[in-house]
């Protein structure tokens, strides 16, 4: 059956940033067969596709000329098991923090680091969301993707996918053709705590839990998460801007001694994960305004739109931070969110 195409559709209710743009047209296609003919649809038009999720990662600076495809395939079902791990099947059109809860309420947990993240289940895999600690890859199992080019569904496992820091195939040539129709999950039957966290081990000691259980971390995670992030519902933004950008041991300790109270996370590869809020703060950017879009106060890793802001308002702000923090620190800050032009992605 032919899904429901809309036209001249406003964007700014389907995103977390909500400034406007309006998408020419618009599909929410709720199976695989939908996304064929939508695909089909467009094809015959020589339109554009431009694949929507939660839109908690997007920033429209204009209006999108084509087709905005919204994957909303639904459905959370174990699907079987191996001796370690519980494998939970979660169609790509599910809400993450609900599926997140669902899987806590099963007796499944593993992801609870990564309640409240906004967005759709299937758009997790693009980024490899990360929160506390855990990343999507470390609860991985594989995923079905549809493939645009092809028109065949493909079964990605974990290296297929080759997940990185905010990264993964989906961001690069051969891997910008995939739609997620379904994500499965590893969840691990041997349960340990990951609270290596200071954010997370404060709120558990403030709580006075020793010994957490999953519930207990999915709590306090949500209150910590409420306490430094602004409510999208309340004022419009896309989470963390900027990447953390990864340096050399040389560039670390040169920085350092520069800036002795840098701050900075030793990765496994013997670089150094920067924290780019510090950067920005440091730089004067943390609370400030440019025209009307804004850092958050309580955390220089997001910018905000409080209101009247448009998309180009909020790269303006990006750029002249990344321009103060590179003239302060030599550091460049990578931006995280996908910026969408006129003619598709940017
Ligand atoms: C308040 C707030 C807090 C946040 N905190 C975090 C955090 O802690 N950690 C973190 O990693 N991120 C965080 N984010 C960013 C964001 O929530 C995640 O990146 C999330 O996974 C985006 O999901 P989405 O469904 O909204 O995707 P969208 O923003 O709609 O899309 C993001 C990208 O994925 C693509 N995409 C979407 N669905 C599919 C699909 N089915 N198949 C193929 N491609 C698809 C889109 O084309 C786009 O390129 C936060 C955002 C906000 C607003």
């Amino acid at each position: 059956m032919s899904p429901a195409i809309q036209t001249d559709v406003d964007l700014a209710p389907l995103t977390t940033l909500g400034v406007p743009a309006h998408a020419a047209y618009y599909c929410a296609a709720g199976s695989e067969d939908e996304i064929r003919s939508a695909l089909a649809w467009a094809r015959t038009r020589d339109l554009q596709v431009l694949v929507l999720g939660g839109g908690s990662n997007m920033v429209f600076v204009s209006d999108f000329a084509g087709l905005v495809l919204q994957p909303m395939l639904r459905g959370r079902s174990l699907i079987g098991e191996t001796d370690a791990h519980y494998l939970v099947r979660v169609g790509a059109g599910e809400r993450w923090h609900d599926t997140v809860e669902w899987t806590l309420a099963q007796g499944w947990p593993g992801l609870e680091n990564l309640a409240l993240i906004p967005g759709n289940v299937g758009a997790a895999p693009i980024q490899n969301i990360g929160a506390y600690g855990l990343e999507l890859t470390d609860r991985f199992h594989s995923l079905e993707a549809f493939d645009r080019n092809t028109g065949e569904v493909q079964t990605l496992d974990r290296a297929a996918c080759r997940f990185g820091y905010r990264d993964s195939v989906f961001k690069h040539p051969g891997g910008r053709n995939l739609i997620v129709l379904a994500v499965v999950f590893a969840l691990p039957k041997t349960w340990a705590p990951m609270t290596g966290y200071r954010d997370l081990t404060e709120e558990l000691g403030a709580r006075s839990i020793a010994t957490p259980s999953p519930r207990d971390i999915f709590d306090a995670v949500i209150a910590v998460r409420q306490r430094k992030l602004p409510d999208p519902a309340v004022v419009g933004n896309v989470g963390s801007f900027f990447k953390n950008p990864v340096v050399d041991a040389a560039t670390h300790s040169s920085l350092q001694a520069r800036h002795p109270k840098l701050v900075s996370y030793p990765q496994a590869d013997g670089r150094y994960k920067l924290a780019a809020g510090w950067l920005i703060d440091q730089a004067g950017w943390k609370g400030r305004a440019l025209g009307p879009a804004r850092v958050h106060a309580a955390q220089a890793l997001v910018l905000t739109n409080p209101g009247d802001a448009r998309g180009a308002d909020i790269v303006a702000l990006a750029r002249a931070i990344q321009h103060d923090v590179q003239a302060q620190f030599n550091v460049t800050l990578d931006p995280e969110p996908i910026v969408v032009g006129a003619s598709g992605e940017q």
